[in-house]
């Protein structure tokens, strides 16, 4: 069977905390998440490091779903 990139293996989904950069709530974000909305202010926040290969992969919309990479 093929195999999907690790990053998108859901069992290794884990929830991390970003620091809103706008006003500095901590956001909860899915790995496998690249942006979400900020809860307090509501902006885009990105993730800063992106260990994730839906990044440069082609393959990603059709990997994790096309409306986790548009908003
Ligand atoms: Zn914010």
């Amino acid at each position: 069977m093929f195999r999907q990139c690790p990053g998108q293996d859901p069992r290794n989904l884990k929830v991390e905390t970003i620091v809103c950069s706008f006003c500095g709530y901590a956001v909860e974000f899915f790995s496998d998440e690249i942006k979400t909305i900020c809860p307090a202010c509501r902006k885009k926040v990105f993730r800063k490091k992106m260990p994730s290969c839906v990044d440069w992969c082609r393959h990603a919309a059709d990997c994790i779903g096309r409306e986790k990479l548009t908003f």
